[in-house]
């Protein structure tokens, strides 16, 4: 795991392609959010994100621990709608996990502190067509990589985008129970989730940033929807 001003920096790299990244899909995001809620999710995560990387960009001081919590303050007090307080909320609250900087057991960590805030913030559980059917999926996915099959923790976390990605999907044919595309009812279903979207469009994100702050651990594409066939440790056992 990479020293601690590296983990700082790492942070402000990944604040960075977030919002670089969701800059990019506004349009798509807010087409989504068109179809089944109010059109406004890409600007709301795009203005967001802007703010929370900019908020961040020059801060030399705070811990690894501190740089994220900022990131969730900034987000609450700019994205909007019901996005704002679960992805702000969610993230201030599980930053906690850094406290002793980041690993990969306190991004596990992380990660089911996130979930868990996002579920109660929101009250949506699995399959009520959410950020929630995305994230779901990811982060068990990511705890079982790291604990039971004891991969790297990029491959971990390429699994776990992957994982994500299959929640996307999962989004489409499910009809909406909470949030502004439950008033849709029966008539939500056949439409992608925003929120489960720009959920997987961060993870992708977030792979990419740790692909390069974790060099040589394993080859992974982010955008790719397909999971390394070949871990490090198969690698090994073939040489
Ligand atoms: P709003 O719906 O207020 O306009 P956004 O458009 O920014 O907010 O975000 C919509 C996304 O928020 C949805 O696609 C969904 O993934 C997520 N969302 C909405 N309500 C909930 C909820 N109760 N729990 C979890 N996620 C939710
Ligand atoms: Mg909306």
């Amino acid at each position: 795991m990479v020293d601690e001003p590296t983990q700082q920096e790492a942070i402000r790299a990944a604040a960075e392609a977030v919002a670089d990244r969701l800059e990019d899909e506004k349009e798509y995001l807010t087409e989504l959010d068109s179809a089944i809620g109010d059109a406004d999710h890409g600007s709301n995560l795009a203005r967001g994100f802007r703010a929370a990387a900019d908020a961040v960009a020059d801060d030399e001081e705070s811990t690894p621990e501190e740089l994220v919590k900022k990131i969730g303050v900034t987000l609450i007090s700019k994205v909007g709608g019901a996005s704002g307080p679960l992805y702000g909320g969610s993230i201030m609250s599980a930053s906690q996990t850094f406290e002793e900087g980041v690993t990969a057991e306190s991004s596990v960590a992380f990660a089911e502190a996130y979930l868990d805030k996002v579920k109660d913030r929101g009250d949506a559980q699995l399959g009520a067509k959410t950020m929630v059917d995305a994230l779901t999926p990811a982060v068990h996915t990511f705890k079982k990589s790291i604990e039971v099959d004891e991969l790297p923790p990029l491959t971990a976390f390429a699994k776990a985008t992957a994982a994500a990605e299959r929640g996307v999907e999962y989004t489409v044919p499910i009809r909406a129970q909470k949030g502004r595309a439950s008033y849709l009812g029966w008539r939500s279903v056949g439409h992608q989730d925003p929120g489960a979207t720009s959920t997987w469009f961060i993870m992708q994100e977030l792979l990419e940033v740790a692909d390069d702050y974790l060099e040589g651990e394993t080859d992974v594409d982010a955008r790719s929807p397909t999971i390394p066939e070949e871990t490090p440790d198969e690698v090994e056992e073939e040489a």
